[in-house]
């Protein structure tokens, strides 16, 4: 059987204890109990463990052996703020096909009243993609950064190739890109970074921008996506060219 798996909140090389929302569920649904076993995730990897002790909002775990887990995907995706619920969905799937980390930013047709509310939304990403971890199994959690405006997220990328979801782009299609990329590396997951428009599109001021620093367009196709299709599609088409 599968065994339930846990995020620590602090650890060791021997031990390891969850805290809060997680501890909580422990106790209360799962009636967690001294010698009850699970796989521990700490930092990034992965331990065979067995609660070693229950105490007010905690749970101790002893970290019995190292279990092996695939790392996280080089991918960031970074995201124009549109509707709250399918960002969710951007951030729940990538994780779970192995993204490494997301910034959200806003984009010049961000929906103002999402933009305001959006730094808010930040901590509840995070609990996402720790549950979405967690559920596929990863032995990390990605990192979901702080909003920020879309000239600084453009900028602010690892070097690697960057490539600019754009309906409008005719002659390269992401699968292409990512062929040439991968012919021209040197190292076998060479970093990927994506970048997801918001509803309403890129301006041209932005597509400019991107293309300054180094962003190539890329297609996935004649048809117009919605944000978050374009983004999960984008991400199982990398995730399957890295695997
Ligand atoms: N401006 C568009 C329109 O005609 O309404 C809508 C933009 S689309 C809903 C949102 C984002 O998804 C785009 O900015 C782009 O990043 C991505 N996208 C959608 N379709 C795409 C495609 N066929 N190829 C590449 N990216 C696409």
């Amino acid at each position: 059987m599968t065994r339930r798996r846990w995020i620590a909140d602090s650890w060791d090389e021997t031990s390891a204890s969850v805290k809060g929302e997680q501890a909580a569920h422990l106790v209360r649904v799962l009636r967690a109990q001294t010698g009850m076993e699970c796989d521990m995730v700490a930092g990034d990897r992965v331990w065979r463990a067995v609660i070693s002790g229950v105490s007010g909002d905690a749970v101790q775990f002893t970290l019995l052996s190292e279990v092996e887990a695939e790392p996280a995907l080089p991918v960031t995706l970074l995201l124009s703020v549109f509707k709250f619920d399918r960002m969710e969905w951007i951030i729940e799937k990538a994780t779970e096909l192995g993204a490494a980390r997301f910034i959200p930013m806003t984009a010049r047709r961000s929906e103002k009243h999402l933009v305001q509310a959006a730094q808010a939304r930040v901590e509840r990403w995070r609990r996402v993609a720790r549950e979405a971890a967690k559920q596929s199994r990863r032995s990390d959690v990605p990192v979901v950064e702080d909003l920020v405006p879309l000239k600084t997220a453009v900028r602010s990328g690892a070097a690697g190739l960057r490539l600019l979801l754009a309906e409008q782009e005719r002659s390269t299609t992401l699968y292409a890109a990512m062929q040439v990329a991968l012919q021209q590396a040197t190292v076998e997951k060479p970093a990927v970074e994506l970048a997801v428009g918001p509803e309403g599109g890129w301006t041209a001021d932005e597509e400019a921008l991107f293309a300054v620093e180094g962003w190539q367009a890329v297609s996935l196709g004649p048809r117009i996506l919605r944000a978050e299709t374009a983004g999960i599609t984008a991400m199982a088409v990398v995730a399957a060219m890295l695997a």
